[in-house]
């Protein structure tokens, strides 16, 4: 009961550390979004999507089953991210909690960029643009995601460099 207690409340500090270090990714791409809304927010479930709602109102949405199945090592594999991280060498390739969360954000920022740019299509979302947007986004910004993330969630009492 309690270790559930645990972590639900450090599921919810990482996803709202998420939701922080996206707002700033916007704010870095101020021109990109300029007369576009992007909020993002901690979800219930698992869903961890980005949608465009309206033309100009970038929703994304980052599950809280989804940050606690990537907390588990048995259950972190079957997400895109992990393969991602390993396919294409992010982070170095090792899909570690706190190297899967980073590459998380980018990975549903890039979809924003990636749909503000007309890259993405129906039935051709991981495309070969969106992995050069990814591309793009983690070598500027992918070691300063992580400084973020492990800042923030500091703030708040725990230090994710230890969650594997
Ligand atoms: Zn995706």
């Amino acid at each position: 009961m309690a270790q559930q207690l645990q972590l639900s409340t450090d599921t919810e500090i990482v996803g709202q550390a998420m939701v922080v270090c996206t707002t700033h990714l916007g704010i870095q791409h101020k021109a990109l979004f300029q007369g576009r809304e992007l909020v993002s927010r901690v979800g219930s479930g698992r869903a961890t999507t980005h949608r465009c709602k309206a033309k100009n109102k970038h929703l994304i949405i980052y599950g809280r089953k989804m940050i606690e199945d990537k907390i588990s090592a048995e259950r972190a594999c079957f997400w895109l991210t992990f393969k991602e991280i390993q396919k294409y060498g992010f982070y170095g390739g090792t899909p570690t909690f706190l190297h899967l969360i980073g590459h998380t954000v980018i990975h549903e920022f890039g979809h924003a960029i990636q749909t503000i740019e007309g890259h993405r299509t129906r039935g051709s979302v991981h495309n070969r643009a969106f992995y050069d947007i990814v591309g793009r986004l983690h070598a500027e910004y992918g070691q300063r995601v992580l400084a973020y993330l492990v800042r923030k969630c500091q703030s708040h009492g725990l230090d994710i460099t230890q969650l594997n």
